[in-house]
């Protein structure tokens, strides 16, 4: 086969390859209010929840994030997206359960953050909200999955919620319309490497 050839079949295999992309952009033709859940024992949840943060601001949208288990006002991200005009942030949480050390008082901490997320549910010009963490109330029975789920549905109809954190429940996973599972291959932290900024905080 000549290169001539070559050419020619690739630009054929493309031109049929494209038809069925566009084809299949041209079939996606609603809008709608998404619900993403990231979860997984990899890295990354969080930071991309953070990704579709900037990428709300840059359009010009209001955003909302409710950090439901981390006590720390000190990363990164937090001290970047508060600089910035139409962010609402709140830092509920107290730490994890094995920091805290107190089963009643983490479930009024989630109860509390709860009450809060709902706040910012019944604002509709808040375009996207991050619940980050959010996973750990939850399979630890903390909050009442189906009300949470209720709360959920009822939120206004263009609004985006993203829910990160490990072993997001089933149901949650089958009321969302996008879910990604992160899947630790390595972490540089089993090496005996520290949180680095920037990376991970
Ligand atoms: P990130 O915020 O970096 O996207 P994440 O939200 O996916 O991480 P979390 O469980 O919230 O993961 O962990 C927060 C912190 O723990 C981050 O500093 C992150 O780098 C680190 N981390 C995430 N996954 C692992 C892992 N598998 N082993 C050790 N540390 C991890
Ligand atoms: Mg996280």
């Amino acid at each position: 086969m000549s290169a001539d050839d070559r050419e020619q079949g690739h630009r054929t295999r493309m031109q049929r390859k494209k038809a069925v992309v566009d084809a299949a952009i041209a079939r996606a033709d609603q809008d709608k209010g998404l619900l993403l859940v990231l979860t997984g024992n990899g890295k990354g949840k969080s930071s991309s929840a953070f990704g579709m943060l900037a990428r709300a601001l840059g359009h010009g949208l209001r955003v909302g994030v409710a950090q439901f288990i981390k006590g720390r006002s000190d990363t990164g991200e937090e001290a970047f997206f508060r600089a910035q005009p139409g962010v609402v942030w709140h830092v509920l949480g107290e730490g994890f359960t094995w920091e805290t050390q107190n089963l009643e008082r983490d479930r009024e901490t989630a109860r509390r953050a709860w009450a809060v997320a709902r706040e910012m549910f019944s604002d509709p010009s808040l375009a996207l909200i991050v619940l980050d963490e959010l996973s750990y109330p939850l399979k630890n029975g903390w909050l009442d999955l189906p009300v949470v789920l209720a709360d959920l549905a009822a939120r206004p109809a263009m609004q985006h919620v993203v829910i990160t954190g490990r072993g997001a429940p089933d149901a949650l996973c089958e009321a969302a319309d996008t879910v990604s599972e992160l899947r630790d291959v390595k972490h540089a932290f089993r090496a005996g490497i520290r949180a680095q900024k920037g990376v991970d905080l």
